[in-house]
C-alpha cells in the first residue's frame, strides 16, 4: 500500500493520525453499505456551506433511523478540531455514521450500535488541473443509475458499486468520468457530482432521482444571483448531447466544464459563458463570511 496523505481522524473518541484510523471487519457499514456520510470542503481555512452540509447530514442520519451520539455543537466541534489538528488550509472533510456492529452480532439493525468517525484529507479534485482547463471527456453508461424506488438518492450513501461499473465503462471506452442514466432516456448523476446543462442562455439540472448535492444548490443560487433562467426538470441523455454548455458540480472541485459526452463534441469554446461566470462567482464566494465559517482553532 503506498503512503496515506497527511491528515487526521476522530474514530472510538480519539484524534489518531489517518494512518491509524480503523474500523471493525463486523461493522455493517462495510458489510452492507449501512451508512451515511457527508463531505464539506475547507478553502484557505474557511469551511464552505458547512451548515448546508450539517443539515443534510443529520436528515441523513434520521432517514436512515440512526443516531449521533452527539448534537450538532458536538459534531461542529469535532470537524474544526480535525481540520486544526491537520494543519491543512485547504482541506476535504469526511464525517461518516454507520450501522456499526450488533453486541450480540444479531442481524437485527435496530441492535447496533452506530459508528461516527471523521477525517480530513488534502482538498481532492474531480478533475486535474489540465482537464479543469479543457473541460473532461466523459461517456455515457450502459449501466443505470439505481432507482431512487430502491435507495433514496438524497441521503449522500456508499450504494457506488453501479458509479465504479460505469468508471470502467468510461475508461474502457477512452473518456475520464461517466455520466449514469435512469434507463428511461433520462441523465441523473455521476460519480460524486451533480449534472447541468446550458441551452438558449437557460442552466437546467435533474430535478429528482439525484443527490441534492449542495454544489448543485450552489450553482442554482449564483444563476440566481447573475440573474440566469433556472429549471430543475428531467434531462433527456439527447438534450444534454446537444446542450451548449455541460458541467458537473461537486464539493470535491466545485463547478467543471465539460468538453466531450461519448463522441459529441460540446459547444464552442471551454469553459463556456455561463459556466466561467459560474466558476468565477463560486470561488469567489469562499471568502463571503454568508457562506463561509472560519476554522476555529481549539480551545
Ligand atoms: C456527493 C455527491 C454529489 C455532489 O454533492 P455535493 O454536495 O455538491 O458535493 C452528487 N452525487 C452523488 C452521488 C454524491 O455522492
Amino acid at each position: 500500500m503506498g503512503e496515506f496523505p497527511p491528515g487526521i481522524a476522530y474514530i472510538d473518541g480519539e484524534f489518531v493520525p489517518i494512518s491509524e484510523a480503523k474500523i471493525s471487519v463486523l461493522d455493517w457499514g462495510l458489510l452492507r453499505s449501512d451508512a451515511t456520510y457527508d463531505v464539506v470542503h475547507v478553502w484557505k481555512s474557511r469551511f464552505f456551506r458547512l451548515d448546508h452540509h450539517l443539515d443534510r447530514f443529520t436528515t441523513s442520519v434520521k432517514k436512515l433511523r440512526m443516531e449521533l451520539p452527539f448534537d450538532r455543537d458536538g459534531l461542529e466541534n469535532i470537524l474544526h478540531q480535525i481540520v486544526t489538528r491537520s494543519g491543512l488550509e485547504d482541506a476535504y472533510v469526511e464525517m461518516v455514521l454507520t450501522r456499526g456492529v450488533s453486541p450480540t452480532f444479531s442481524r437485527d439493525p435496530r441492535d447496533a450500535v452506530n459508528n461516527f468517525f471523521a477525517f480530513v484529507i488534502p482538498f481532492g479534485w474531480i478533475a486535474d488541473e489540465e482537464q479543469r482547463a479543457r473541460g473532461l471527456r466523459v461517456h455515457i453508461a450502459s449501466v443505470t443509475r439505481i432507482p431512487p424506488s430502491s435507495i433514496d438518492p438524497t441521503v449522500k450513501n456508499y450504494h457506488w458499486l453501479d458509479l465504479v461499473q460505469g468508471l470502467h465503462e468510461a475508461y474502457d471506452a477512452g473518456k475520464e468520468n461517466v455520466f449514469l442514466g435512469d434507463g428511461r432516456g433520462n441523465i441523473t448523476e455521476g460519480p460524486g457530482f451533480n449534472i447541468f446543462a446550458v441551452k438558449n442562455g437557460e442552466v437546467t439540472t435533474p430535478a429528482t432521482g439525484v443527490l441534492q448535492g449542495i454544489t448543485r444548490h450552489t450553482a442554482l443560487e449564483l444563476c440566481a444571483e447573475l440573474e440566469i433562467a433556472t429549471q430543475e426538470t428531467e434531462q433527456t441523455e439527447v438534450a444534454l448531447k446537444s446542450a451548449d454548455e455541460v458541467f458537473v458540480t461537486s464539493t470535491a472541485g466545485g463547478i467543471v466544464a465539460i468538453a466531450e459526452i461519448d463522441d459529441v463534441r460540446i459547444g464552442g469554446e471551454i469553459p463556456g459563458q455561463v459556466t466561467k461566470k459560474l466558476t468565477e462567482l463560486y470561488w469567489a464566494k469562499h471568502s463571503d463570511p454568508a457562506w463561509t465559517t472560519a476554522v476555529k482553532s481549539h480551545n
